[in-house]
C-alpha cells in the first residue's frame, strides 16, 4: 500500500491515523457486533458516539452554553437558503461580503429571499478582502454574511468583521478548526465536512439559540432549524457514519494539542509554501499577502505550457490533486489540517527541482 499526498480541495486527505482506526472497527465497533454504519441512530452505541463528537467540537472550538451544535445533510449549499430563509424574520434585507466564487453562490441564493446589500464591494478579479473599516453595514439588515476562507480563490480574512447587534453569519467551510476563533462573536458557523471535518455528507451549524425562530411561511421541515435542533440533529436519519468519523478526527485534533497547536503547524505549512513560491522567479500567487490562506494556495507556473508535464510528474512522485479550480486555472495546493508537514516540504521540493530542469 502507498498512500499519495492528496492536496485535493474537497473531498479532501483524512489523517491516516483516523483512516486505520476507522479500518479496525469496520466490522464491529468496540464489541457491538456491528459496523457503524449499520446501527440504529437511536441506539445507546450511536448515541454514545453522536454525543462524544459533540462534546469535543465544543471543547476544541470552545463553543460557549447558548449555541446549539447541529450534524446535518444537505451541504454548505443548503445553508445558502436556510440562513435566509430562518434569519430574515420579516425583515427584507441582509448584508454579504462578496470576495469570490462561495461568498457570490450565497448571494445569489440569498437573492430568492431578500434583497442583498453588498458591504464593502471588492474590485472585479482582485484577489483581496475589503478593508473592514470600509464595510458599511445597513441599519435594517437581518444578518452579515462572509465567506472567512475562499476555497477557490484562496483568500482568507485577517479579521472578524464587526456587525454589533447584528447576528455575523460565516461560511467556514474551508477553514473550521484551522485555528482558534471566538465563537461568541458570530450568530452561526456553518461548514460542509468534507474539507477540514471529515468526510462529504455531513455538515455542521453552530448556532446562537436566540436565532432560532419560527423561518419564514413554507419553510420545509428539513430547513427549519428550530426542528433539527430540537431533535438534536435526528429528526430524519442523520449522516451517521460521517458523523462518527468527524468525531475520530474531533478526538485526532485533541490528540495533537487542540487548535492552538493545529494553528501554529499550519501556519508554519502555508509559511514555508508561501515563502517557496515567492522566492521563485519562476511560481506565483495571485493573493494580496494580507489575505493569503493557511488552507488552499492558488498558484501559477511562469509558462502555461508546462502545466500538464508539471502535474504528470507530480503525480509520478505521489503528490496528487494539484490542478488549480476551472475558474481561476493553473495549480492549488489544498493542505487542510490532515495534510501533513512532510506532504508540504515534499511539495516544496518538488517544485523547486521541476523549476531547475524546466523553469
Ligand atoms: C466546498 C465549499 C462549499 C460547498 O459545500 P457543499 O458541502 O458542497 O455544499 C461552500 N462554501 C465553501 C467556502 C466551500 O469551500
Amino acid at each position: 500500500m502507498s498512500r499519495s499526498y492528496n492536496f485535493s480541495a474537497g473531498p479532501a486527505a483524512l489523517p491516516e491515523e483516523v483512516l486505520a482506526q476507522a479500518g479496525e472497527e469496520m466490522l464491529d465497533w468496540q464489541g457491538s457486533g456491528m459496523s457503524v454504519m449499520e446501527m440504529s441512530h437511536r441506539g445507546k452505541e450511536f448515541m454514545s458516539i453522536a454525543s462524544q463528537a459533540e462534546a469535543d467540537l465544543r471543547e476544541l472550538m470552545g463553543i460557549p452554553a447558548g449555541y446549539k451544535v447541529l450534524f446535518l445533510q444537505g451541504g454548505a449549499s443548503s445553508q445558502f437558503a436556510m440562513v435566509p430563509m430562518n434569519l430574515l424574520q420579516g425583515r427584507k434585507s441582509a448584508d454579504y461580503i462578496n470576495t469570490g466564487s462561495w461568498s457570490k453562490k450565497a448571494i445569489a441564493e440569498a437573492g430568492k429571499y431578500c434583497d442583498v446589500k453588498i458591504s464593502g464591494a471588492t474590485p472585479k478579479g482582485e484577489f483581496t478582502v475589503p478593508a473592514a473599516e470600509t464595510l458599511e453595514l445597513n441599519s435594517d439588515a437581518a444578518y452579515l454574511h462572509y465567506t472567512p476562507n475562499e476555497t477557490i480563490q484562496g483568500i482568507e480574512f485577517p479579521y472578524v468583521p464587526e456587525t454589533g447587534d447584528v447576528p455575523l453569519v460565516a461560511d467556514f467551510s474551508s477553514t473550521i478548526l484551522s485555528r482558534p476563533v471566538d465563537v461568541s462573536q458570530y450568530g452561526i458557523i456553518y461548514a460542509g465536512a468534507q474539507k477540514n471535518i471529515g468526510p462529504a455528507g455531513l455538515t455542521v451549524v453552530v448556532i446562537r439559540e436566540d436565532l432560532i425562530a419560527e423561518p419564514m411561511a413554507g419553510t420545509p421541515a428539513m430547513f427549519r432549524y428550530g426542528t433539527l435542533a430540537g431533535a438534536d440533529s435526528m429528526y430524519n436519519t442523520p449522516p451517521t457514519y460521517a458523523w462518527y468519523i468527524a468525531g475520530l478526527v474531533f478526538q485526532w485534533l485533541k490528540r495533537k494539542g487542540g487548535l492552538k497547536a493545529v494553528a501554529e503547524i499550519n501556519e508554519r505549512k502555508a509559511g514555508a509554501l508561501y515563502a517557496a513560491i515567492d522566492g521563485s522567479g519562476f511560481y506565483a500567487n495571485p493573493v494580496d499577502p494580507r489575505c493569503r490562506s493557511w488552507m488552499n494556495v492558488p498558484f501559477t507556473l511562469a509558462d502555461p505550457e508546462l502545466d500538464a508535464s508539471f502535474l504528470a510528474e507530480a503525480k509520478e512522485a505521489g503528490l496528487v490533486t494539484l490542478k488549480g479550480h476551472r475558474s481561476v486555472g493553473g495549480m492549488r495546493a489544498s493542505i487542510y489540517n490532515a495534510m501533513p508537514e512532510a506532504g508540504v516540504q515534499a511539495l516544496i521540493s518538488f517544485m523547486a527541482d521541476f523549476e531547475k530542469r524546466k523553469g
